[in-house]
Order: structure tokens, then sequence, then C-alpha cells
């Protein structure tokens, strides 16, 4: 009998073990980043082209290889980082299996140019299918650099099965930003296709964070700190105001390590408690700290998923941090609101005498917060009941007038689209359950007191209602801006003086994609490299709120995953809050009940469109119980 079991040759062995992994572009970089990290580097360079399909190089400052270990580098079980079983508990590397460069070699053409740190030259090598096909000495005076061409030349297969270049950049964009959250004390350079797409100097987190994922990320991070004995925790976490509908930007870190854990989510999310509406995603940038023996990294060949010794505890920790940093800054809406009340006094109301108040309202007393009164189950039912309509529309959890949606029909065809989802919109709006409505106001007759510039204090006939002015005014901007970019474009002013507005590459490219959404909001513009110069602006933004505007524009076209009308939807939201936010100041009686009136027009009156609660009311009840 002849035999049947062979040993395989070590090309289709290493690139089966290819498979394992190397399963796309963003691998190779994932590999080939982190072992420029493991060698020490302050300055990584990613270039690719055709999102990785054509090229990968991956250039570093780090110490570099000898001849025989960049020949050795590429042999299955090759690596420097540990020498016995005990050393995977100790890992201070990122690599440690020695299988990227073999796979890599196995199933593309790699050049190699590299020099060990204070020889005189170094060494290049080329290599296809696992064999070496060249090799000259090189004049390189620092590091390495590797370029992975031809990605699964001869697995067609795998090749095949690669996506879109759009999805595959997103893949490598991601796999970028983890590395460099990691390390923001590493420079990154990373281009693609000659355009570069990031430029950031070595950094501190929070400057890292800024540089990643815009300017106006600055005033959206919460510190957060927590130091035990099981688990150090430190990072930032977002203000609960920006979560959204999509998941942003989530990140935990363990030991200097990206990792994915669904449970740990849902304890930051549990320590948001409910200042976030439910199906909202906060972001976070969260870096445990654990002894090095109490994890495990081995449990996944592309380990983003590890395994804690602790992990009961460490849920509770977290949990507790995120709750920490949340109340020590601050940032319950409640505060805000009583921060606006307590010192947002206007230049008038400063020199004018003053004058004994007409009523005592105590300040502290806040109907808004949901506990007390019977707010908060009209809170939860609201919410539940916008649900269903929630994942055609992105943040606000309400979506707007739906008045707007039947008499009209949008004129141009472009906005085609957008009218169908609206419609659809429509339809879940109406089969959800009724909402529990207010009493309305009875109008010109009541009494109305603005109280601190921000509130509107109303007698109705069972008791007082109270409304949040600045969210009152936004959601009738809202509603009426969503109604008219519907017909037409919106009414644009133009600037006397140019606005600049700097951009990042990737957010120039994200707002030309965008351009005639943009130019249909009223915003015109030309560049000067990627400073947007505005040369007009829509008509209701005043010139001192166009960057709050456009931070949140460009927050909006770059990071969400967002159909047509859900931009439409996220960009007008960005403007009705811009062009309202600040705009307290005393109102006419007839300015009252104009805002009144129209506010209660719209469907969705309890509810800003960014999810906030315009009013509550007070029953006579509540109102004399107060007092006994
Ligand atoms: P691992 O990172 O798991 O050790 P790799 O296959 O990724 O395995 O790399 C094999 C070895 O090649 C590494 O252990 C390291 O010694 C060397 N090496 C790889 N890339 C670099 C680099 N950019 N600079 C210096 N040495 C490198
Ligand atoms: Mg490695």
């Amino acid at each position: 009998m002849s035999e049947v079991i062979r040993l395989l040759p070590d090309n289709i062995a290493n690139q089966i073990a290819a498979g394992e992994v190397i399963q796309r572009p963003a691998s190779v970089v994932k590999e080939l980043i982190e072992n420029a990290v493991d060698a020490g580097a302050n300055n990584i360079e990613l270039h690719i082209k055709d999102a990785g399909k054509t090229s990968i190089q991956i250039i570093d400052d780090g110490k570099g290889m000898s001849e025989m270990d960049a020949k050795m580098s590429f042999e299955r079980h090759a690596t420097s980082k540990i020498t016995s079983a005990a050393d995977l508990f100790t890992l201070t590397t990122k690599g440690f299996r020695g299988e990227a460069l073999a796979s890599i070699a196995a199933i593309a053409h790699v050049d190699m140019d590299t020099i060990e740190l204070g020889a005189q030259l170094g060494t290049k090598i080329q290599i296809a299918g696992s064999k070496i096909t060249s090799q000259e000495p090189s004049s390189r005076p620092k590091g390495t650099s590797i370029s992975v061409k031809n990605l699964f030349f001869n697995v067609p297969a795998r090749r095949n099965f690669l996506k879109s270049d759009n999805v595959e950049t997103k893949h490598i964009i991601e796999e970028f930003n983890r590395i460099a959250l990691t390390h923001p004390e590493i420079g990154f350079i990373f281009s693609h296709n000659g355009n570069v797409i990031h430029n950031l100097e070595g950094a501190g987190l929070r400057k890292r964070i800024v540089d990643l994922f815009g300017r106006n990320f600055n005033n959206k991070l919460v510190p957060i700190e927590e130091e035990t004995d099981i688990v150090k925790v430190k990072g930032f976490i977002g203000k609960p105001e920006f979560s959204r509908k999509t998941r942003g930007e989530q990140y935990f870190f363990v030991n200097n390590r990206y990792f994915k854990d669904s449970y740990f989510n849902h304890a930051v999310v549990a320590g948001y408690d409910n200042l976030i509406p439910p199906k909202h995603h906060p972001s976070y940038f969260i870096y445990l700290e654990v002894p090095s023996q109490s994890l495990d990294v081995n449990v996944h060949p592309t380990k983003t998923e590890v395994k804690f010794e602790d992990g009961r505890s460490i849920y509770s920790i977290i949990r507790s941090a995120v709750k920490l940093a949340l109340g020590k800054y601050n940032i319950a809406p409640i505060l805000d609101f009583e921060h606006q009340s307590q010192f947002d006094l206007s230049l008038e109301q400063q020199n004018s005498p003053i004058r004994q108040p007409e009523i005592q309202v105590d300040t502290s007393f806040n109907p808004f917060k949901s506990s007390s009164s019977s707010g908060a189950s009209v809170e939860k039912s609201n919410f539940g009941g916008n649900s269903s309509s929630s994942k055609n529309f992105g943040s606000s959890g309400s979506f707007g007038n739906s008045n707007a949606f039947n008499s009209i029909k949008p004129n141009k065809e472009e906005w085609e689209d957008f009218y169908k989802i609206s419609e659809e919109a429509e339809e879940e709006i109406t089969q959800a359950p009724k909402e529990i409505k207010f009493e309305e106001p009875l109008k010109s007759s009541s009494n109305k007191i603005q109280l601190h510039k921000n509130l509107l204090l109303i007698q109705v006939k069972s008791g007082a209602m109270l409304v949040h002015i600045n969210r009152a005014n936004e959601r009738v901007l809202y509603d009426e801006l969503m109604e008219r970019f519907m017909l037409s474009p919106i009414a644009a002013q133009q600037l006397m003086f140019p606005y600049e507005y700097n951009l990042l590459s990737t957010q120039k490219l994200e707002w030309e994609n965008n351009t005639s959404t943009l130019k249909r909001l009223g915003f015109d513009w030309d560049w000067q490299n990627n400073t947007l110069v505005l040369s007009s602006i829509p008509s209701m933004l005043e010139v001192e709120y166009v960057t709050q505007c456009l931070d949140g524009i460009v927050e909006k076209i770059t990071h969400e995953e967002l159909d047509k009308g859900e931009l439409v939807h996220e960009l007008i939201l960005s403007l009705s809050a811009a062009a309202t936010n600040h705009r307290s100041k005393s109102l006419s009686e007839e300015e009252m009940n104009y805002l009144i009136d129209r506010l209660f027009q719209s469907e969705q009156h309890q509810y800003s469109p960014s999810g906030k609660r315009i009013l509550n009311t007070i029953s006579i009840d509540e109102l004399n119980n107060y007092l006994s």
C-alpha cells in the first residue's frame, strides 16, 4: 500500500494560514503598522492604492532588521518577540505569532527595504509566493519600508471575494484609526491614491481624537478616570447630547490593544443611564489597564477579542466610572438648563435697575426632571412610540411635522428619494401609538411670563406649563425648513466678508460629495486648499453661529452612514440648532403668542428635533403640594 499522508509544502501551508490572518487589505495594514510600532517607530507612513488592492506601503523609522533577520522574518513562526510560552502572559508587543509576514508573503508580491539601527548597509528583498526572488544591499537611512502589491494574486477566490474599493477603504481607515488612537504619541501619515487623508503629529490623546475625527470633537469629550486594583480606566466619553442613532466612535483598548466587547459596551451605555434616548449610541474612547496575567489576548487570530479574568467587576467599574464622569462635568441636560437660567443675563438685564419680582419662583424646581411628575411616563411612551419611525431618521428620536408632507410635492426629481423616505416615515408615525397630548395653552387670554430668558411659564386650565424657548424655536424652525427645503432651495444671504472654515482632507472630500445638498441649504463657497471660504450662508443663520453650524454639518457628512433623506434631516437639524440656540431675548407678548401658536401646529411639539423636551405641565395639585 502506498502512503497517502504527506506534509504540505511550506508555501501551501502558508497560503492556508494566510486565510486566517489576512482576510482583506485592512488586515495587511493592521499587521504591518503593528510591526512598525513594535519596532519602536516614532513616525509611520501608510500609502495605499486602490483601497490596498493594488498596493499597500508602510514606512517606519524603527529599529529595522539585519540582513539575516530580514530573510528570517518571512518564515512561519519567525518572531523576535517571544521565546517561551510563558512570555505569552507578559506581552508588551502587538505581534507575537510570527505569522503575519509569512502569510502576506504567501499571497502577495512583497518588497522589503530595511536597515538595522547603527548598520552601514541595509537589505532589499523581493518575495512572491513565499520565495525570495531578489536580494540586494540598500542605502536607506533608517527603519523599514514594506510594500505589498497585488494582494491575493495567487488566490483568485479571495481576490474576487473582496468588496468595493469604498468598503475596503473603510476597513483600512478603521484599522488605521484604532492604531492611531492606541498610539497618539506616534506621528502618522496616511494617503490613498496620492491624496493625503491624515497627517497626524505625535500628540496627547485629546488632540489625536480631534485630529482624527474633527475639531468639533473637542467640546464633546468628557474625561473619564478610575483606578482600582483590578483595572485602571482612562480616556474620554462623549457628552450625552452628541449620542447618535448610528454607532459612532466606540473604542475600547486594553493594555494598549484595541478590542471589541459588547458586554463592556453595555456597561458604558448603562453608565449613561437615561441621559441618552433609547437606541442612541454614545461615543467613547476608553483605555483599560489590567495586570497582564489577568488577560488572554490569544483567543482570536485577528486578536480583537480578549478574555478578562474578572470581567464582571470590570463591568461595574466601567459603568460607575462613566456615571461619575458625567456627573462630575455636569453633563445632565437638566444642569445645563439651570446654568443657563442662572447666568445667562443679557446686557440689557444686567444694566436695568433691580425690580421686585412679581412672582416668586423656585429655580431649583425643575419639572423637566422626569422622576417627579407625570412627565416621566409621558417621556417614555413618547420615545417608545417614536422608535418605530426612528430607523429612517437620525438622532432626533422624533421626526418632525408630518403636516409638512401632506400638502406638498417636491418639484425636483433629485429629491424624490427623500420624499419617498418621508412618506414611509409618515406612515410609521401614523401607525405609532397615539401620544398623550398636552392641554394646549389658552391662547391670547392666558398669562405668559418669560423667566430667565429661556423659559416661558404659561397658565393653563389644569395648572401651569413651562416651555423651553430655545427648543420651541428650534422645533418651529426645523419644521419650517424641512417643508421649505423640499420645495426650493433655502434662502441664502451673501456675506460681505468671506467666512473661512478649515476642513481635514477627508472632510473636504465628503463636503464635495454633498455639494448639491449643501448649496440647497444656502451655502456657497470656494476653496483655498482645505479651507472652505464661504461667500453665502443660510439666511436665518447669524454669522457668529456659522462655526457651530458647520461643526454639526461636517460631523454628519463625515461620520454617519446616512442615506440622503437621513442626511437632509440631520443637516437641517444642525442648521436649526445653530440658528436658534442663542436666540434668547426678551419676547414681546405677540412674540410669545406667535411662538406658542406655531409650536402647537407641530405634531411634535413636545420634543425638539434633537430629542430634548420642550414643555411640561405642572398640575394645580402639584403646585399646591409644593407649598405645603
Ligand atoms: P510577529 O510580529 O508576530 O513577531 P511578524 O510576521 O509580523 O511576526 O514579524 C516577524 C518578525 O519580523 C518580527 O518579530 C520582527 O522581529 C520582524 N519585523 C517585522 N516587521 C518589522 C519592522 N517594521 N521593523 C523591524 N522588525 C520587523
Ligand atoms: Mg507582527
